[in-house]
C-alpha cells in the first residue's frame, strides 16, 4: 500500500464489542488474565503496552517501511533511549550541528558513560579518520536543524557498513513522507513526533523505527518499558488521529516552503536562503537524489545582520515567533539565540517553520516585515 493509504488505515482497528470505526482510547493501566494466567487482548501493563501504542506504533513502522516501532514520550526521549541501549564505553560519531537538545544529552548526561565526537560527517574522509574500535554508532540528522545540511545517507551507511558501525537517523524535518532513511540502509530512524507526525502544536511525541527485529532493538525495547518514557493513551491517540492527514499536510508545506524560498532569494534584503529545494542549495544534487520532496523547513540570513533579523522577525504579523515547527502555523525563530553560547548559528539568521496558510499571504506578511 502506499503511504497516503498506510497513514489513514495502519493505526486503526475496529473495535470488536461496540463496531465503533474509530479505535477506542483504552485508559486502563492493567489488562484481564485469563483463567490460565495468560492474556488473550495482548496486553499486561500499559508502561509495556497498551492498544493505543500498539496501533500507533504500527503505522509509524509502515510508514517508515521498518520492522517494528517504539512510541516515546518526547523526542529527547526516544533519543537518549538510544544512547541508554549502548553499552558502556561505546563511541558516537555524530555531527557537529546535531539537534542541540540530543547533543547536550550527549555532553552533560553521558559524559563519562559513552564517547563521542561532533564532526562534519559530510566529509568521508573526515568520517573514517574518526572510527575507532569502540565505533558503535553514527548519528545523522537530515536535513540538518538550522541550516538545512543534507547527508548523503547512502554514503554514510556504506562506510559504517565497512566497519560494522549502526546508523541511526534523526528523520524529523523530512518526515517518511519526503525520506525513508531504513530504504536508503540506515539501521534506526528517530522522530520528534512533537512536530510534523503531531502537526498542530499541542502534543509531545518522539519515535523510534528499526529496520529489523535485533539484539539491539530488544535494548532500546527494555529501555522503554523499564525506563517509561511513554506516551500517555490520549497522546497515542491524537497522534494516530494526526498521522491520517500527514501526507497531504505534508504536500502543502512542501508547496509553501519551495514558494517562500524561491521568493526570499530574489529579495534584495536577504543574504542567504538555505532550502534543499533550490538549485542553490550546495547538496542539491544529493537531496534530489534522497528525498522524494524538501519538507516545510528553511532558514535564511539577512544582510544587516542580528539587529536587522530581531527588527524583521518583531515587524511580522503572521508568522510567530517561537520555537518548534511542523504545525499547521508559521513559526519563524532567532535560532543563535536559542541555542546558547557555543552556537555555531549565524546570528543574523532566521529559521521558518512554514505552515499551511496560503502562501499569499504569508508572502505579503514576509514583504511588508522585509520593506
Ligand atoms: C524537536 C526536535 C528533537 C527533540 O524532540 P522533542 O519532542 O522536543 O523532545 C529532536 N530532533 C529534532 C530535529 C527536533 O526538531
Amino acid at each position: 500500500m502506499r503511504l497516503e493509504t498506510i497513514a489513514i488505515h495502519a493505526a486503526n482497528h475496529i473495535d470488536e464489542s461496540s463496531r465503533a470505526v474509530i479505535q477506542p482510547i483504552v485508559l486502563s493501566t492493567t489488562f484481564e488474565r485469563a483463567e490460565d494466567g495468560t492474556f488473550p487482548g495482548g496486553h499486561i501493563y500499559s508502561r509495556a503496552s497498551n492498544p493505543n501504542r500498539t496501533l500507533l506504533e504500527n503505522v509509524l513502522a509502515k510508514l517508515e517501511g521498518g520492522a517494528d516501532a517504539a512510541a516515546f514520550s518526547s523526542g529527547n526521549a526516544a533519543g537518549m533511549s538510544v544512547f541508554q541501549s549502548l553499552a558502556p564505553g561505546t563511541h558516537i560519531i555524530a555531527p557537529d550541528d546535531m539537534y542541540h537538545g540530543l547533543r547536550n544529552q550527549l555532553k552533560l548526561l553521558f559524559a563519562g558513560i559513552l564517547t563521542f565526537d561532533f564532526i562534519d560527517i559530510n566529509d568521508s574522509d573526515v568520517l573514517e579518520s574518526y572510527i575507532k574500535p569502540e565505533t558503535g554508532l553514527i548519528w545523522i540528522e537530515t536535513p540538518s536543524n538550522p541550516l538545512l545540511k543534507i547527508t548523503d545517507i547512502k554514503k554514510v551507511v556504506a562506510i559504517a557498513k565497512q566497519h560494522d558501525i549502526k546508523v541511526a537517523c534523526d528523520n524529523t524535518f523530512a518526515t517518511p513522507i519526503c525520506q525513508q532513511p531504513l530504504a536508503l540502509g540506515a539501521d534506526l530512524v528517530m522522530h520528534s513526533s512533537t512536530k510534523y507526525f503531531g502537526g498542530h502544536s499541542d502534543l509531545m511525541g518522539g519515535a523510534l523505527i528499526t529496520a529489523e527485529k535485533s539484539d539491539w532493538w530488544e535494548k532500546i525495547r527494555q529501555v522503554q518499558t523499564m525506563g517509561g518514557a511513554i506516551p500517555s493513551p490520549m497522546d497515542c491517540y491524537m497522534l494516530a488521529r494526526s498521522i491520517k492527514t500527514l501526507p497531504y499536510r505534508i504536500r502543502g508545506h512542501v508547496h509553501n516552503a519551495q514558494l517562500l524560498a524561491e521568493h526570499l532569494e530574489k529579495h534584495s534584503k536577504v543574504e542567504a536562503v538555505m532550502y534543499p529545494g533550490l538549485p542553490s542549495h550546495p547538496q542539491h544534487q544529493i537531496a534530489k537524489g534522497q528525498m522524494s520532496a524538501f519538507g516545510g523547513m528553511l532558514s535564511f540570513t539577512l544582510k544587516g545582520g542580528e539587529a536587522e533579523a530581531r527588527r524583521v522577525i518583531n515587524a511580522l504579523q503572521l508568522f510567530t515567533q517561537a520555537t518548534s515547527l511542523g504545525g499547521v502555523e508559521s513559526l519563524i525563530e532567532h535560532r543563535a539565540s536559542v541555542e546558547g553560547p557555543d552556537t555555531k548559528t549565524p546570528f543574523n539568521l532566521l529559521r521558518v517553520s512554514v505552515g499551511l496558510e496560503h502562501i499569499d499571504d504569508l508572502v505579503a506578511d514576509l514583504e511588508q516585515a522585509l520593506n
